[in-house]
């Protein structure tokens, strides 16, 4: 990234300005102290921008105005603009976001009891192509900027005005670990600048071996939930393609080297398809494969949506599988998706207009 110096590269047309947010915090002082100014300054910025929320440079009034006026001239703060929001009858709310290169993306509200959980999306799109996943059908077209996933944040902070996102999963549009170093960086913001606890956060992964233990070095306490939607390569290699790639056994072992801290688990999650993955057989080999692993095992009935033709298993059958599960001595959270008359649910998004 090029740092501007004050005053020789002075530039002049708007698009030549430097976005301020797509700055790292090291990135922000170098601009700063290119520019003559003291390093207070910078502290000063990266508080307005991530604290205090500021659209503009003019909105930092704790900046004289010849100052502001200066900084206007070189650089310029990005804001992703809500488009659309839709409201689910359970009052998931999903807002459709517009980047500044006119790409469209989602993130999904979900309010329950004194949480406020925000899904965020890394990617446009997505290259994994799981055959459940309406994300996955639409392809990859790029992967979000550190900046660009906090901004999500940002923008529903401010929409919700006097309350604050309290907890954030990534398990909107893209595969987090396809996209790590600006995965990485937005979690930095996100716990350092932004002040949400690292546990508050779970990244979601289709299971990118050679990226999780990175994952766990470069985001240590940063919860981490793995897709694994089957027991068997024979079925896994049905619904997700990149199990031909990174097969159960490489996923389960990397997943038993990970070091948890004393008292945290890794999630795997499971989403229920009927007549694929849903029988009492395959309850019995999930046991199996989990075994020796702390974890939390969350079961997602599957989310329909138009043009596929997998369907949800009944209830008696969902119940069934998690009572085997229980029997065998493996708790299982069924976890029912939020938002799904508006398709905010898990897998549901494709950020249409
Ligand atoms: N790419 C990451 C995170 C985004 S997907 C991942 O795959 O983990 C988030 C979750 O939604 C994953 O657990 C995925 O298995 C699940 N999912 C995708 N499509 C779904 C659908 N149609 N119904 C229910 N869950 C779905
Ligand atoms: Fe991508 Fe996750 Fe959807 Fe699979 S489930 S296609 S990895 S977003």
């Amino acid at each position: 990234m090029k740092i501007l110096e004050y005053p020789n590269s002075l530039k002049k047309s708007s698009k030549e300005k430097c976005n301020l947010k797509s700055f790292s915090v090291k990135e922000i002082n170098s601009f700063i102290e290119n520019l003559g100014l003291p390093s207070f300054r910078a502290n000063q910025l990266v508080h307005w921008i991530y604290e205090r929320m500021a659209l503009s440079i003019n909105d930092i009034t704790e900046f004289p105005k010849e100052l502001r006026n200066k900084l206007n001239e070189i650089a310029y703060i990005s804001n992703i603009k809500i488009i659309k929001k839709l409201v689910s009858v359970d009052g998931t709310t999903k807002f459709l976001f517009e980047l500044e290169d006119g790409i469209l993306i989602e993130s999904v509200l979900i309010p329950d009891d004194d949480r406020l959980t925000l899904c965020v999306s890394s990617q446009v799109g997505c290259a994994v192509g799981c055959k459940f996943c309406l994300t996955g059908k639409g392809g990859f077209k790029r992967n979000l900027e550190a900046h660009e996933i906090v901004d999500q944040v940002i923008a529903v902070n401010r929409y919700l005005k006097d309350k604050k996102i309290t907890n954030i999963v990534f398990m909107g549009m893209g595969e987090p670990l396809l996209n790590l170093d600006n995965v990485v960086e937005a979690l930095w913001r996100l716990t350092e600048l932004i002040g949400i606890s690292k546990r508050k956060i779970t990244v979601s992964t289709s299971g990118i071996v050679p990226n999780i233990l990175l994952f766990q070095k470069k985001a240590p306490e940063v919860n981490l939930a793995i897709s694994l939607n089957a027991p068997t390569d024979e079925i896994r290699n049905k619904i997700m393609p990149i199990n031909k790639k990174y097969p159960i056994e490489t996923l389960i072992n990397v997943c038993k080297k990970y070091p948890l801290k004393p008292g945290r688990k890794l999630t795997f999650e499971y989403v229920m398809i009927d007549g694929i993955n849903d029988s009492l057989k395959d309850a019995k080999e999930l046991v199996k494969i989990l075994k020796g692993i702390r974890c939390n095992l969350n079961l997602i009935p599957y989310n329909p949506y138009p043009g596929n033709t997998f369907k949800r298993p009944s209830d008696e059958k969902i119940l069934a599988f998690q009572k085997m599960l229980f029997h065998k001595n493996r708790r299982a959270i069924i976890r029912e998706s939020r938002g799904q008359d508006i398709l905010a649910a898990c897998g549901q998004l494709q950020a249409s207009n």
